[in-house]
């Protein structure tokens, strides 16, 4: 594994698809947990590349209620003591008291027959959070249409955005979420507008490289 720091302070956790970011401040704050059965990845790099100790991370926040992003939440949680933090209306696809939303199309059988290979167990959130919130030294950002309950993090000392799935940089240019996998694309793509109009300067989504110079794209791009 790589250690990588993409603004100081802040780590990607490579390697967990979809990728997961530690803040590290006097607390330590992780953004997504990725697939299932990589929290190994995350604990060590705690411990091996920040020299730090499990019990330092108080907060695990997850983007949205997609696999890929939740899959070791409570496995970290039960290793460090961190409290579980989502929006209220992604809550309850991870509790339980929702089934998970579903692609859309062909992957609709597809996923059938991988899920209970894949499956994430239920888990408790520990903290609701809503649009506006704030997490340490950054603001939560309600951006629902992927999920009902998708959040963007923002962190405005350092001009850094989480966008979680609903802003990626991809091929030189920012993007919305797969259609397929997205419940209300209308809603998402007033998602994707907000969140463009979020004066940040690295991008830190949940697939992909990080943009680490928005402003260098601009005056690239057409
Ligand atoms: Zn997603
Ligand atoms: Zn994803």
């Amino acid at each position: 594994m790589t250690h990588l720091e993409v603004v100081p302070g802040i780590h990607r956790i490579d390697g967990v698809n979809a990728n997961c970011y530690l803040i590290a401040d006097q607390e330590l704050i992780l953004v997504d947990t990725g697939l299932p059965r990589n929290a190994r990845k995350v604990l060590n790099y705690i411990t091996d590349d920040l020299h730090r100790q499990p019990s330092d991370l108080k907060t695990i926040v997850l983007t949205h209620c997609h696999m890929d992003h939740i899959g070791n939440a409570e496995t970290i949680k039960q290793a460090t003591g961190a409290k579980i933090a989502a929006h209220g209306e992604d809550a309850p696809y991870m509790d339980g008291r929702k089934r998970p939303p579903r692609p859309k199309g062909v992957l609709r059988f597809l996923f059938r027959l991988l899920s209970p290979a894949m499956r994430v167990e239920k888990f408790k959130v520990d903290v609701l959070l809503a649009g506006n919130d704030r997490l340490g030294s950054m603001e939560v950002v309600h951006v629902p249409g992927h999920t009902p309950g998708s959040i963007a993090l923002y962190d405005p000392s350092r001009k850094v955005l989480f966008s979680g799935d609903v802003l990626r940089y991809q091929e030189g240019r920012l993007a919305g979420p797969p259609d397929r996998f997205t419940m209300d694309l209308e809603e998402s793509r007033r998602s994707v507008e907000k969140l463009k109009s979020i004066d940040f300067e690295t991008l830190c989504a949940g697939h992909g490289e990080p943009l680490r110079s928005r402003s260098a794209l601009a005056s690239k791009g057409p």
